[in-house]
């Protein structure tokens, strides 16, 4: 039976339907109708690189990206600073763009829709790098100090530590001096227009070098909202209520995007945002309930290849061999030849993707129907005892 699908166009440039782009099908991402799977990796300073004129090393980051397998890449989208002298710099001021930024951002496109990699965009961030949410502070008390009458009301909390501290040297500064604290950036009317104007202006811009305009384009697998947002509020609701009066401006203007939220760590609860979800910490907690061990060996592979510090003195799994060259893809499975488990019909036949959700395998969508999680794999083993 012939299915009919019917596509929206979104643009004259593109001719992208709304299948071209990343959605979220349940808890699954899909890319056309298949599930999207994928290997991921920062590299945060692209658009930097290519705005001071390096555009060398973009492209050799994306055949790179390329040969490992790589298909998407999360890479920045914002530069925050009144540094005037610097190419990169995106935002000057509020609403003071830097077109050869742009025009960076616009190459480093360019470059993934060559490659085939779909980039996911942070819009600012929490850290002090490249500006950040204390940035945007600094310009409200930069504000208030020309229009007085204008200022955010005083902080609520007393004491306050001058830096909050990640992992890998990043930070913070929680208070700039009086209310220019870090979390004014979440809460400020002023900042919010500030920053919505920000990502209005990204989404709307048209590329430079495709003619496409970012709304419409699908190498743009998302927007994250921030890169890590903390703030003081050990609820997650000041973060929270952010996120979704800025998600919501965004899916006004931007149908088809996914959106992420850019948080740490994983929120199973059922009920997020609360106290309890919280577990009364300043951050999300950790939790892995939930997060199912893989069935397949390629992915059973991958995990056993990822170092832990449990695991200290002990040799690295690794697997053998090296990523098929995407025009030579083996026969059968493709994983068959570094395959430690791989028997003759590995050799000769396409496994096929199915879901094992709820026991026996089933087609994709169908063992979901009652409402479980879907657990796919693509393995002749798979399911066999
Ligand atoms: S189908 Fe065969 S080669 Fe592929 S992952 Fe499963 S066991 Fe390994």
């Amino acid at each position: 039976m012939a299915v009919a699908v019917v596509s929206v166009l979104l643009g004259s440039s593109t001719g992208a339907s709304a299948q071209d782009f990343i959605y979220r099908s349940r808890d699954t991402l899909v890319a056309g109708t298949q599930p999207f799977f994928f290997l991921g990796a920062n590299a945060y300073p692209l658009m930097v690189s290519a705005a001071r004129g390096d555009t060398q090393s973009v492209r050799d980051l994306f055949g790179m990206a390329n040969a490992l397998g790589i298909t998407v890449i999360r890479t920045w989208a914002f530069y925050d600073s009144s540094d005037s002298l610097d190419p990169a710099v995106l935002q000057f001021r509020p609403g003071n763009y830097n077109e050869p930024a742009l025009r960076g951002l616009d190459y480093v496109l360019l470059q993934a829709r060559l490659h085939g990699i779909r980039l996911l965009l942070p819009l600012v961030n929490s850290w002090d790098d490249f500006g950040g949410m204390n940035q945007y502070v600094r310009w409200r008390r930069e504000a208030a100090a020309a229009d007085n009458a204008n200022a955010p009301g005083p902080a609520e909390r007393s004491e306050v530590p001058p830096y909050v501290r990640g992992p890998g040297g990043r930070q913070y500064r929680v208070s700039l001096g009086g209310p220019y604290e870090h979390d004014i950036f979440y809460t400020d009317s002023l900042i919010q227009v500030w920053f919505t104007n920000f990502a209005a202006m990204l989404v709307r811009r048209t590329n430079t070098l495709t003619g496409i305009r970012y709304v419409d384009d699908p190498t743009i697998a998302g927007w994250e909202l921030a890169n890590e947002p903390r703030s003081s509020d050990p609820t997650g609701t000041m973060v929270y209520k952010w996120v979704r009066a800025v998600a919501q401006f965004l899916r006004g203007i931007d149908p088809h995007h996914l959106l992420a939220t850019g948080e740490e760590g994983f929120d199973v609860c059922p009920d997020p945002y609360t106290a309890t979800g919280y577990n009364n910490q300043g951050w999300l907690f950790d939790g892995t309930a939930d997060v199912r061990l893989p069935s397949a060996p390629s992915a059973r592979a991958l995990l056993a290849s990822v170092p832990e510090a449990s695991r200290r003195g002990t040799r690295l799994a690794a697997i053998p061999g090296t990523v098929p060259d995407a025009a030579h893809v083996p026969a059968g499975c493709a994983f068959h030849p570094r395959c430690p488990l791989a028997v003759e019909r590995c050799r000769q036949e396409v496994p096929a993707l199915l879901d094992y959700a709820a026991g026996p395998a089933s087609p994709p969508g169908t063992a979901t129907a009652g409402g479980d999680s879907a657990h796919l794999a693509a393995c002749h083993l798979v399911g066999r005892s």
